[in-house]
This record gives C-alpha cells, structure tokens and sequence, in this order.
C-alpha cells in the first residue's frame, strides 16, 4: 500500500541541514514512502528560502513554511514562502511557540493561508503548555469557523481529544487530522482505539496518516497504524485513503476541498 506521511520534521538534534536532509532523504527511502509532508520549526532556524532549495532536489519531499504568527511580517512571509519560494503550506506550533490560535494575529495568518490556497497544520497535541493557552478542539472548531476559507489540519488527531476532535471535523467541513505520534504515545490507553472509531466514522475521508519522525521512525509507525488497522477490520479502502489517497488529492488539487463525508 503506497504511503504519503503528513508529518514528518528534520532529524536535525546532531545534525547540520545539510546531513539532516540526507538522513531524512534515506528514512524516505528504508521506509518505502512515496512523499512526504515536512513541517520544518520555527526553532529549526533553517529560514523558508532554504528549505525550499534543499527541497527542489528531491521531489517526494513537500515543504510547508515555518512562521512565528506573531511577528508584524507573518503575513507577508507566508506570501513570499507560498508565492515565491512554492512552499505548500504553513506550520503553526502553538504549544512550542506558546500563542493562542484565536488570538488576533494568528487568524490574520490562517486567513491569509486560506487566500493563498495553502492548508494550515496546526500542533493539536494536547500537552499542559497547549491547554494552558486554551487550544481545546472548541478553539480549533471557533478557528476554523472563523477561517471559512482555509484548509486546517489538526495534528496527533488531538491526542485524548479525538473524539472531541472528530466531533470538530464533523462540524466544520474545513477541518481535518493527521494521526501522527498519538498511536504510539498512547499505546495501551483507550486512544488508539478511539482513532480507529474517528477513522471508522468519518470512512477514512480528512484523515491523514502521520509518523511524526524523527520523534518515531517511519518504518515502525507505518507497522504501528497498519497492524491497528487490521486487528480492528478497518477496510483497505478507509485505509488506503488514509494513508494515500486523502492526501495526495489534497496536496495536489485540494486547495477548496468540498468534499464532506456523510456522517
Ligand atoms: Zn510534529
């Protein structure tokens, strides 16, 4: 089954940029996966022009941009990342980076995206530094409420929020989640089992497989969501959309996605 991962970042801890793109080029490689979503840091300091150099070389790799949305240039960044250097997307960190995503400027940034026709990927891993700054799925459903027009992709499928987060998705048709990080992280808790039922429920539409690497390993979390996948009789072609088919259409065309599962 082909695979594009969603959420992937540089292995960058010992590395320089340029050895950490090669080390992530060969994880692409042992991991059999066809593309990938990479979703550099603002703290990465690799700067959005760089990124989309080093990307141009290999073309499974789709960059998204890196942007702090509190600075007054946010918004003409994104423009010049999307627009001059053709990165695909932009990362919001909002427990890094400790911001609200209702607060002003970070929706000035998500509407703009929206404009641009890029997809926002917002952290939604639910850790005590994102609650405290009130990013429950309520924010994020009043987010994409408040950003009709832009693509949202919640990240770790909210953690023990899932379903929370499924509830969101169903409401807001602008509203989607990768399941990157949260099946390992909550191994042996009720979550992935409650990823399956958001999987299951929406029938495999705006869920995006994720590995989150170098956090985890590209090979062993495919293994991860593949076996929860069959133990749970999820169907190969719910699962085939999560982990291909969504996100090619979404990456190639899925600039005003009208799609909307029945549920
Ligand atoms: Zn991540």
């Amino acid at each position: 089954m082909k695979v594009i991962d969603f959420h992937t970042h540089l292995p960058l801890k010992q590395n320089s940029a340029e050895q950490a793109f090669t080390a992530y080029r060969k994880e692409l490689d042992r991991s059999g996966t066809e593309k990938a979503v990479l979703l550099p840091l603002v703290r990465d300091r690799i700067g959005n022009k760089s990124i989309a150099q080093a990307c141009r070389r290999d073309p499974r790799i789709i960059a998204f941009a890196a942007l702090d949305p509190r600075s007054s240039s946010a918004v003409g960044e994104l423009k010049r990342a999307v627009e001059k250097y053709g990165l695909q997307g932009v990362k919001l960190h909002p427990r890094l980076e400790n911001f609200s995503v209702l607060s002003k400027p970070v929706l000035k940034v998500v509407q703009a995206a929206g404009r641009l026709g890029v997809p926002v990927l917002v952290c939604a891993f639910p850790d005590s530094a994102l609650l405290s700054r009130g990013n429950t799925p309520v924010s994020f459903g009043a987010l994409a409420e408040h950003c009709p027009e832009t693509q949202i992709v919640l990240a770790h499928a909210g953690g023990h929020y899932v379903m929370d987060v499924l509830m969101m998705i169903k409401k807001h048709k602008n509203l989607h989640m990768d399941i990157s990080f949260s099946l390992s992280y909550y191994a042996g808790s009720s979550v992935p089992q409650d990823i399956v039922y958001a999987v299951k429920s929406l029938r495999g539409e705006r869920v995006f497989y994720g590995s989150d690497f170098p956090e985890r390993g590209m090979e062993e979390a495919i293994g991860l969501a593949r076996r929860l996948f069959e133990e749970n009789n999820v169907e190969k072609e719910t699962q085939q959309m999560v982990f291909f088919k969504n996100a090619s259409y979404f990456l190639s065309k899925g600039r005003r996605l009208r799609w909307m599962p029945e549920v």
